[in-house]
């Protein structure tokens, strides 16, 4: 099957280099691919209606003669109409641009053909304009399958090409899982469930679903082989930390109590790394449960038995707001943490990089500055990689891979806040241990959250001004950092709240400013010399500044409401009441305005990421896939929660081979 699957697209009839090409932007580059691009609905074709009972605006089936046929207009411009009747009316069909068919002897005097088109009443008389047409002989009464465009190609066309292929597949070919899963699962093989799916002989839900099943079941069970796999592969030896003393100390001088969820957490840590096996954890918790804590804990206890610990971040922003949390939390232990970035000057980058070399320094922190080849550890016992799902799984582990051949596996602790519920995440993140920590810190309030529309610009300010009296600090998100047609850029909006609050030392913010002009931005905001902070989504990873208390969004139905979640998680991080403000756009449609809503009702992340995902719907268009999605094809995780929960409980013992990986995990190795 996979032989097959695995073909180009050159070899299927009606494909040439061209179409080749564009259908390869879409990241379609074989016929498995193509054949993964599933009808959208089916339109029943199985009865054929008299003229005379045709329904005005809807799609219908047609047999007539043909009894006249004629040609307006001339040259490429020409336009046909077609004059159709059976027994009981008459019909005309009309073609534009379509002179060619006057030539076609299909469609002479007299010949009978079948019509499928949508029926229009024109001037008294039944018409269709551009109807899918063949010679009555031809039409195969059942269910028509219905595609979506891709790469600007209609749905009709790539049916034609879907059609062609499945031409392709032998009737013998097999994938290595149809013997277990037609034998105990009773499900249709492989080849069986894509000609259902592609060309059913009735629309009946079941067997459609059941198909269905059977196509995504071959993809997950693929992934969770595979997680299973890099789970053997982590299991191993690992550094025994021997010293909980520093660990112990910073435990006794937190200014509060761990919660029960970072203390389940902790232990969970602190077992791993005195056991003697390397420990390979991921530690999820909504933002603001407190994750940086629990990674200090751990970092102190690495420093206190004697070895190196680095933390990994997406961001110069984060890895640099990390290293202040840090050095406050650690300082007093006489532990000091290093900062690597990519704007780190190139004398201070050298002094660092001895300085690990040699062991001088235990705990560094930074960007992917740290993953260079350059950078070396004396005895690197633990590696942390913060917002774990903006890395690659090659890149989770390049920082683990930092050690010295005759010393042992590195201690692994990744931590997201990506809410994925619990079964869900065991099967996705499999190759992991899971740590949850679920709420958050005493004495946080739910941020009161409102939307409001485009045009309010006075009571907004009103309020803002509010906020800046009782010495409250703001962000402002715009989606932009250039200026376009729309007029929202980072430095439009600075410009345009000085206007309004010129003692607020307004700045701006973006991914694109140097490091070093960031990180400036972000102290002074924390200090408060800068009290209004004009931002793009840079902020929306981890950065933590406790007297941020209001949080504006431009444009928020441009974002995902997980990620809304998240920007606003960067503001009430105190105890004083935090707000945010999601303006909608102009353009803003009332079931996004439905959307939003969700925020101001809901603070549970999980549940967001969950309404994210159903809306998000089982679209199976390849290539539109976001990152988070661990990086399937046919897999919803919202709607498919199920199927993945039943595989990850009785997976399959069976080994798949090397096309069939190749098929669906083209990037395992790299990134996911
Ligand atoms: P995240 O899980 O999103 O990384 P942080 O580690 O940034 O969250 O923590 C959010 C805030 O909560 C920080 O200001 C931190 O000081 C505070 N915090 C963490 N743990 C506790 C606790 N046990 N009690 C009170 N405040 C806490
Ligand atoms: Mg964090």
């Amino acid at each position: 099957m996979y032989q097959y699957m695995a073909l180009p697209l050159s070899a299927v009839k009606g494909i040439g280099p061209s179409l080749e090409k564009r259908l390869h932007g879409r990241g379609i580059d074989c016929i498995g691919n193509l054949l993964l691009h599933l009808p959208l609905n089916y339109i029943d074709d199985r009865r054929v209606s008299p003229i005379s009972l045709l329904r005005e605006g809807e799609s219908g089936r047609i047999e007539g003669r043909i009894i006249s046929k004629e040609a307006r207009g001339y040259g490429k411009d020409r336009q046909v109409w077609i004059r159709l009747a059976d027994d009981h009316g008459q019909i005309r069909l009309n073609f534009f641009h379509a002179g060619f068919m006057m030539g076609d002897a299909r469609l002479t005097e007299g010949r009978l053909i079948s019509v499928r088109g949508v029926a229009e009443r024109w001037q008294g008389q039944w018409q269709m304009t551009h109807p899918e047409w063949c010679v009555a002989e031809a039409f195969e009464p059942g269910y028509q399958p219905h595609y979506g465009a891709l790469a600007g190609l209609s749905g009709k066309r790539i049916g034609t090409m879907i059609r062609q292929a499945l031409l392709m597949l032998p009737a013998t070919a097999t994938s290595p899982l149809d013997h277990i899963l037609m034998t105990q699962y009773r499900m249709p093989s492989l080849r069986q469930a894509l000609l259902q799916l592609h060309q059913p002989h009735a629309a009946d839900s079941d067997m459609l679903r059941h198909a269905s099943s059977r196509l995504k079941s071959e993809e997950i069970i693929l992934y969770l082989l595979l997680m299973l796999d890099k789970k053997r592969q982590a299991d191993c030896p690992g550094i025994l930390l021997a010293s909980q003393r520093l660990s112990s100390e910073l435990l006794e001088q937190l200014p509060f109590p761990l919660t029960d969820a970072q203390q389940s957490a902790w232990q969970d840590i602190s077992a791993d790394m005195t056991s003697g096996r390397r420990m390979h954890r991921l530690l999820q918790g909504d933002v603001g449960a407190g994750k940086t804590w629990v990674a200090a804990l751990a970092m102190a206890s690495v420093a206190g038995s004697g070895y190196q610990a680095a933390l990994l971040a997406p961001t110069s922003v984060l890895a640099s707001q990390h290293a202040i949390t840090l050095r406050e939390l650690l300082m007093p232990l006489g532990l000091d943490v290093a900062l690597l970035t990519g704007s780190t000057r190139a004398a201070e980058r050298r002094k660092i990089l001895a300085a690990l070399a040699s062991g001088k320094i235990s705990l560094v922190v930074g960007t992917h500055a740290l993953l260079t080849d350059d950078v070396c550890f004396d005895h690197l016992a633990l590696a942390l990689v913060d917002e774990q799902h903006r890395f690659g799984v090659r890149q989770r582990w390049a920082l683990a891979e930092k050690r010295k051949p005759d010393h042992q596996a590195v201690h692994l602790l990744a931590m997201t806040a990506t809410p994925i519920p619990r079964t869900l995440a065991l099967a996705l993140y499999g190759d992991m241990d899971l740590s949850m920590m679920r709420g958050m810190p005493p004495g946080r309030k739910p941020i009161e959250t409102r939307v409001i529309s485009a045009d309010k610009m006075r009571p907004l300010a009103d309020g803002m001004q509010r906020m800046l009296d009782v010495d409250g600090r703001i962000y402002w998100i715009v989606p932009r950092i250039d200026e376009d047609d729309d007029g929202i850029s980072v430095d439009q909006r600075v410009e345009l709240l000085k206007g309004y609050f010129p003692a607020a030392g307004v700045l701006g913010l973006h991914g694109r400013m140097k490091a070093s002009v960031k990180d400036e931005v972000l102290q002074a905001f924390a200090s408060g010399a800068c009290k209004i902070l004009v931002s793009t989504t840079v902020v929306e990873v981890g950065v933590n500044i406790p007297e941020a208390r209001l949080m504006i969004v431009e444009q928020a139905e441009s974002y995902g409401l997980a990620q809304l979640h998240q920007l606003r998680g960067r503001v009430g991080r105190s105890s004083e009441q935090g707000y945010c403000m999601l303006i909608a756009g102009k353009q803003a449609s009332q079931s996004s305005l439905g959307r939003l809503q969700q925020l101001v009702r809901s603070h549970d992340g999980l549940e967001l990421a969950e309404a994210d995902l159903a809306m998000r719907g089982s679209g199976d268009a390849i290539g539109t896939r976001q990152h988070g999605d661990a990086g399937f094809r046919l897999i919803n995780l919202a709607g498919d929660g199920e199927l993945i929960r039943q595989w990850y409980e009785h997976l399959p013992d069976f080994a798949a081979d090397e096309a069939m990986l190749r098929f669906w995990r083209p990037f395992a190795d790299s990134a996911d």
